[in-house]
């Protein structure tokens, strides 16, 4: 008899019959005679609805309050997942995320977990329960309600898989597993029987949702292994863990889309030392996350600076922004909402070369315009119109062959 982290999303519990179904997988979990910690998230779109309240009250909420807000709609969930298992004849027992003292940050919406004492877990499981946990919260030393960034329930699953030394977290979600696309977008995608930690970190940064970034990062940290898998189905899932030798044999293991971003770029920026420094601090000041950055030296006295960040705080970011840019006297600041990012990611690339001029070379076949580029040692991104998004994502997962079995490398 093992412990078995298992974390169901909001689609699996999006209705009395899907949450019913769930009360079952945990039934035949524990009649397996497995203990079980099980992470819940709240139902179908319920997180996106609050959202949605919030902004016909104000169009500039209390992050303390979205959090407040936001926090219950795990809680429903939890609730009735234990009165469902209880009509199963399993005993069951629901808390919150603070009542099993996931404690945090002070970065209210998007929180980092700084300590968990599973003292109260742990009792509950000895005394027989299937312990059921609200994901996605935590609270601050000072009590307050904290959130940890959108998909945070797979964080609370993985966090918890690591401080109780449970040897799976098991993500069940809508889809099979991890593919080599989202399979809503590409229809061949193929479904990957392993995938490494940082293919996954990549993937899941760069617009993959089917994993929360942070959740990956925390279990190649713990060294939890991961396996996603389908609440609706028994079909075998994805298993993320260490990398492996073979893993290099494949040049892309997948293609990601991102079309939560948008892109700001200041104008007119006097082109000496400290000026960037100055503006970036004020963002980070304000916990607003950036993510690619553009700058190029010209023979002007000036240069102008690009980056991107979330769409969801660019409200907070053009106002920090335009006034770090008047404080060291740059010309304009301009934003562009109809961006996305399109990316390729495989631990092959280290070891091989041309992977960026395929990519560029599939995107202009396609007439598609790059606007920015990153990389790094195992992704390529670029930033293109965002009407374009879905055909960038099937123009490269074709250019690289991602559609049928992939093929291992010969070189
Ligand atoms: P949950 O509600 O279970 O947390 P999410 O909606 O957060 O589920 O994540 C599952 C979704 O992620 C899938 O329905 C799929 O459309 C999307 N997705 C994006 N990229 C991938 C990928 N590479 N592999 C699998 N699913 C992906
Ligand atoms: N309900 C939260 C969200 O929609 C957390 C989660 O589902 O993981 O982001
Ligand atoms: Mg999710």
């Amino acid at each position: 008899m093992s412990l078995i982290v298992q974390k169901f999303g909001g689609s699996s519990v999006a209705n009395p019959e899907r949450l019913k179904n769930v009360a079952n997988r945990v039934t035949e979990t524990r009649k397996k005679g497995h203990s079980v910690v099980v992470v819940v998230s709240a139902m179908g779109d319920k997180t996106d609805e609050l959202i949605e309240l919030s902004k016909a009250v104000t169009d500039k909420p209390s992050e303390r309050e979205m959090d407040m807000l936001l926090a219950t709609g795990e809680q429903v969930s939890v609730a009735l997942l234990a009165m469902a298992l209880h009509k199963n004849g399993v005993k069951a027992i629901s808390f919150t995320g603070p009542q099993v003292g996931i404690m945090t940050d002070r970065v209210h919406t998007k929180a980092r977990i700084v300590n968990i004492n599973a003292d109260r877990i742990r009792k509950a499981l000895r005394e027989g329960n299937a312990v059921i946990v609200a994901g996605f919260q935590g609270q601050t030393e000072d009590h307050e309600i904290t959130t940890l960034g959108r998909g945070g329930s797979d964080l609370t699953a993985v966090a918890l898989a690591a401080v109780l030394k449970a040897p799976v977290c098991e993500i069940y979600t809508d889809v099979d597993g991890v593919y080599t696309a989202d399979p809503r977008i590409v229809g061949d995608a193929q479904k990957l029987d392993v995938i490494s930690y940082d293919e996954m970190l990549e993937l899941a940064s760069l617009g993959a949702q089917v994993m929360q970034a942070r959740s990956v990062e925390v279990g190649k940290k713990y060294n939890v292994p991961i396996l996603v898998r389908s609440s609706l189905n028994h079909t075998e899932g994805t298993l993320i863990t260490k990398e492996v030798k073979a893993m290099e044999n494949f040049l892309v293991r997948g293609v990601a889309l991102n079309t939560n971003e948008a892109k700001v770029t200041i104008y007119g920026v006097p082109d000496k030392p400290g000026v960037a420094a100055r503006i970036f601090k004020k963002l980070a000041d304000h916990n607003v996350n950036v993510d690619m950055i553009i700058q190029n030296k010209t023979n002007k006295a000036t240069t102008d600076i690009s980056f991107t960040v979330l769409q969801s705080e660019i409200v907070k970011a053009l106002a920090t922004v335009k006034a770090a840019a008047a404080a060291v006297r740059a010309e304009t600041v301009d934003c562009d909402e109809n961006i996305a990012k399109v990316s390729i990611v495989g631990v092959g690339m280290r070891s091989h070369s041309g992977v960026a001029s395929r990519m560029f070379d599939a995107l202009a076949k396609n007439k598609i315009n790059i606007e920015m580029i990153s990389t790094s040692e195992i992704k390529i991104s670029c930033v293109i119109p965002k009407a374009c998004g879905k055909d960038a994502v099937s123009a490269l997962h074709k250019a690289f062959g991602l559609g049928k079995a992939q093929k291992v490398m010969k070189e």
